[in-house]
């Protein structure tokens, strides 16, 4: 039976999944208003993956076309090596499943598409300078509250809050993460500056090495051609779990020293370089109590080598919605989510963390077993094993 009493949901976190959740609930006649700590939207200068599994949810919501228009989709996914450069292609557009296309956008791209469409969908739907505190059940209701001293109340509350999520806090203690001894960095560089090779195909690569990898591929931000830089390297002197830090060119140069002049060339050319402390956190056995849950980083976060953070929040987003158009009881709706959940992403966040042993190993660091330990890697075997069972679910049909 559809559920007749639609409940007002209050969402505290105006991030990739706190806007998915809500373009997922008015989508489907839920009310729902969103709370924001920041005083203006505006996301960090960096690349994004959106994988199939991600996108199908963006495509539920009917926003292909601005999902297409934003993104680029590679010509060819490619791994390669640090030093020498030898390269394995693991898709080519034309001859692989388009499934494993990754369509690659700038975050504030993703992040604008959604924003237009809660705004279209409730006009006003996003409050600003509203930093969440805590939050009280009291009966059938959920209070939120603020740092500038006012409240929210709804009948159901989402902690879509992020890393350093205060509902979380609130509503199951301190979850501290163990740092993973490696950082990221992630910088945006205009294609006109470099060389003329890198612009010939839309191509992603991931390079790798003994102790780092990088990954590159193209954006388009309007008019303008960038090449996105990622790297992750093995370094156990910067901590902080942040990624609005600012790093300079010349400390991820001297990251990557010895590495194949292509990489070298882009990061001399990247602006604005922003570093992150990598970290990781034991899965949560719950997301839910009574009236509140989490999705998004809040309750799952992961390090970024399998390229699903933000996928796992879109599609957390689309499964809670369609929870609570379902079941007439907000609590129930919400356990529910938990169950559809919580195995997929406790596997995906630890399938993330096992890959930093894959991408950088010893083994990529001697000039005779190097490419023998790519190939073993990223065969198309190897390859499909890794990412099928990713790509192949659908959050918008999944029993819930
Ligand atoms: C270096 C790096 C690279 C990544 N690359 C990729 C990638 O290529 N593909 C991919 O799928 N994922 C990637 N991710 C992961 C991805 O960025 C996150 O998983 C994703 O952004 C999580 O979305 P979210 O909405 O849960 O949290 P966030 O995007 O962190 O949003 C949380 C929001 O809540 C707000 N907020 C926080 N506290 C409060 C409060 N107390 N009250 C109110 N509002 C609050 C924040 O300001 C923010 O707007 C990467 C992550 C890292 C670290």
């Amino acid at each position: 039976m559809p559920n007749t009493n639609r409940p007002y949901v209050l969402i505290a976190g105006a991030g990739i999944g706190g806007l998915a959740a809500a373009a997922s609930l008015l989508a489907r006649g839920i009310d729902c208003d969103v709370y924001e700590q920041a005083a203006e939207l505006k996301e960090v200068g960096a690349g994004l993956w959106l994988s199939i599994n991600g996108a199908r949810v963006m495509f539920g919501l009917g926003l292909e076309p601005q999902v297409r228009a934003a993104t680029l989709e590679a010509e060819e996914r490619a791994v390669r090596l640090w030093d020498t450069g030898q390269k394995w292609t693991l898709y080519k557009r034309g001859s692989s499943p388009r499934a494993h296309a990754p369509l690659v956008m700038l975050r504030a791209q993703l992040h604008a598409i959604l924003i237009d469409e809660v705004n279209r969908l409730k006009p006003g739907v996003i409050r600003l300078n509203k930093r969440c505190t805590g939050f009280a059940q009291e009966g059938e209701k959920v209070r939120l509250d603020f740092a500038d001293g006012t409240t929210a109340t709804g009948d159901v509350m989402i902690g879509a809050d992020g890393l350093h999520s205060k509902v979380r806090e609130k509503a199951f203690g301190e979850t501290p993460g163990r740092f993973t001894n490696a950082l990221a960095w992630r910088g945006l560089v205009p294609m006109e500056r470099l060389g003329g090779h890198h612009r010939t195909a839309a191509t992603a690569t991931t390079w790798v090495g003994p102790t780092a990898h990088v990954t590159v591929y193209p954006a388009r931000w309007q008019t303008t051609d960038l090449m996105t830089f990622s790297g992750q390297v093995e370094r156990s002197d910067w901590r902080l779990e942040s990624w609005s830090e600012k790093g300079s060119v010349a400390e991820c140069v001297n990251d990557f020293k010895g590495w194949h002049p292509d990489v070298v060339e882009i990061i001399e050319n990247t602006e604005s370089l922003h570093k992150w402390g990598l970290f990781v956190r034991d899965p949560l056995p719950r997301w839910s109590v009574g009236r509140v849950s989490l999705l998004g980083d809040a309750c799952h976060s992961m390090v970024p080598y399998l390229g699903q953070g933000v996928n796992m929040a879109i599609e957390d987003a689309c499964v809670i919605a369609r929870c609570l158009e379902k079941y007439n009881d907000p609590a129930e709706a919400l356990l529910k989510y938990q169950d559809a959940r919580l195995d997929r992403t406790t596997r995906i966040a630890a399938g993330s963390a096992d890959m930093q042993r894959t991408f950088h190993h010893p083994a990529l660091g001697d000039p005779k077993t190097a490419a023998g330990y790519a190939e073993s890697q990223w065969n198309p075997g190897k390859a499909r094993a890794r990412y099928d069972w990713i790509y192949d679910y659908d959050a918008t049909q999944v029993p819930v």
